[in-house]
């Protein structure tokens, strides 16, 4: 345990942001990583619970109170090693992560929680500034080769416990870079996309192939998935290549708003707008940017998502932002007697929300108005709830102007057309089929497939995604070899 009576003595250390004023003017991430002495001032208040809720509450089971009490000891290196016995990519969730662990701490019951991702953050940060975050050598090599089909933190987690077991893995991505949502949904003032560059590296010393570029399967015509393959691999030449194919190609297809006006000009999908941005800050050829610039922008959809367009959109130089939500505002305040160990209802405002938007809720959209083919507007109405039920208010018919509308509302289901090249058998909401548990973990209803991440489970988190991937790779190694000794 930290200090036995750090939880009384200390309060709770946030990270510090750049001004937005400052952030706004660029890309960069903003964040300021605690110093030694914060971080060791937080490790501190670590209470060493006999249950540790946080450690059920965090999705890959970090070892929390153990990397908590070597941070408070000054013990870096091995408070780096237990972090990477449950996590491949701690740098992407001390950035992106919710903190679902920070929801179920201890001392979150009557105090402010333990800052576990903070200190998560400062932990690999410090790790890659001393060089400790090298590559891991399989001792042996398998013989066996595996293809993973998309690139995302799922089939990246999947990859590399599966090249540290010896196989020899192949990543096929249609894109023309690694990291699924990491590179082209979530902004660079989020997370920098060096992080993911520096793991590739890492990945391929390791004995990973990337493959760039290269759609498995079919994508049906016209679709807006964002897709840069140059080449079609077919799913019998992978499994006649392959000893086996794990499936991690998310779930792309974005929730659309059937009103009148969808087709008008300046209405798109969050995941047509954000794609481009990354790709700009990439330095990447495009062929032309869908810019906020001087617009009046409403984002529809509050959820994260959502709140990425919200900062993109302002640090394009919109005229205004406003987001809608369709459900009614959320307390301030969550009730901790109810909610606690669990996620919390509250009223969630994000750095991007603090930048500048106007926030709606209660609101849907009911028709897009344009002029000459380009939006102009929308007519909303107020929403309230009746008998469990979502009810118009009448007379609450409003107009908003808009010259740009983004549609951030969630994904429904991973592009079918992928999973009906592969046969495999979907679940009532269009998802891969696969059980997490049992002898037939991960499994597809295709012999030697398996399926991972938001292309299972639905649209999720990072921190899920890396779970599964993990979970997927030692499902795939007990297939090829009989048993396994990776982690699950
Ligand atoms: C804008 C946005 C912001 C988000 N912000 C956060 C956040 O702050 N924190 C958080 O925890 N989560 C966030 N999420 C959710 C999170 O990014 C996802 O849950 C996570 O990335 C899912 O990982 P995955 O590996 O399953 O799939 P993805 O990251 O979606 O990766 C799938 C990859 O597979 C590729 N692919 C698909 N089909 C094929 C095919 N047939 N052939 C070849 N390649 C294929 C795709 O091109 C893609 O690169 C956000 C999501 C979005 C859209
Ligand atoms: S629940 Fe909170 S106080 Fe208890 S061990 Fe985990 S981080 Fe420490």
């Amino acid at each position: 345990m930290g200090k036995v009576t750090g939880f009384l003595e200390y309060e709770r250390v946030e990270e510090a942001y750049e001004p937005p004023q400052a952030r706004l003017k660029n890309w960069k991430e903003f964040v300021i990583t605690l110093n030694a002495e914060q971080s060791k001032v937080q490790g501190a208040r670590c209470m060493d619970c006999g249950t540790p809720f946080c450690t059920s509450g965090c999705p890959v089971n970090n070892i929390i109170p153990d990397f908590n009490e070597l941070v408070y000891q000054g013990d870096w290196k091995l408070a780096l090693d237990t972090l990477h016995q449950t996590n491949n990519f701690p740098e992407f969730t001390g950035r992106v992560c919710p903190a679902p662990c920070e929801a179920a701490c201890v001392l979150n019951v009557n105090d402010d929680a333990v800052g576990i991702k903070s200190i998560e953050h400062a932990i690999i940060d410090r790790g890659w500034n001393e060089g400790w975050v090298v590559p891991q050598l399989a001792p042996a090599q398998t013989g066996k080769k595996v293809a993973i089909v998309g690139s995302g933190p799922a089939g990246l987690a999947a990859a590399q416990q599966l090249a540290r077991a010896g196989h020899e893995v192949t990543v096929f991505e249609k894109n023309s870079r690694i990291g699924g949502l990491l590179r082209y949904g979530i902004p660079d003032f989020k997370m920098e996309k060096s992080h993911i560059d520096r793991r590739i590296t890492q990945m391929q010393a390791e004995g990973v192939v990337f493959r760039t570029g290269v759609l498995v399967g079919a994508m049906p015509a016209g679709s807006k998935v964002t897709n840069d393959a140059q080449e079609t691999i077919t799913p019998e030449q992978l499994k006649s290549d392959f000893d086996a194919v794990v499936l991690t190609g998310g779930s792309e297809t974005s929730r659309d708003l059937p009103v009148s006006g969808r087709d008008l000009d300046g209405v798109h999908f969050a995941m047509e707008f954000l794609p481009l941005q990354n790709k700009v800050v990439a330095g990447d050829k495009i062929k032309g940017q869908l810019k906020a610039t001087g617009k009046h922008v409403i984002v529809i959809g509050g959820g994260d998502t959502g709140s990425d367009c919200v900062g993109t959109s302002n640090r394009h130089g919109a005229a205004s932002v406003t987001q809608f939500e369709l459900m009614p505002q959320p307390p301030e305040e969550e009730n901790k007697p109810m909610t606690w160990p669990y996620w919390p209802y509250k009223l969630r405002t994000s750095s991007s929300h603090e930048e500048g938007c106007d926030r709606e809720f209660a609101i849907a959209t009911k028709e897009l108005m344009g002029s000459k083919g380009k939006v102009t507007g929308l007519k909303t109405v107020r929403i309230e709830m009746q008998g469990g039920k979502m009810v118009e208010v009448p007379g609450s018919e409003q107009e908003y102007k808009a010259d740009l509308v983004l549609l951030a509302m969630g994904f429904v289901a991973p592009v079918g057309s992928v999973l009906e090249a592969f046969g495999v058998e979907k679940d009532a909401r269009g998802n891969i089929k696969a059980a997490t548990e049992g002898a037939a973990s991960y499994k597809t209803s295709v012999e030697q497939v398996f399926a991972a991440g938001d292309m299972r489970r639905g649209q999720s988190l990072v921190v899920w995604a890396i779970r599964e991937g993990r979970q997927a790779a030692r499902a795939v190694d007990e297939y090829l070899m009989g048993s396994s000794t990776l982690p699950r």
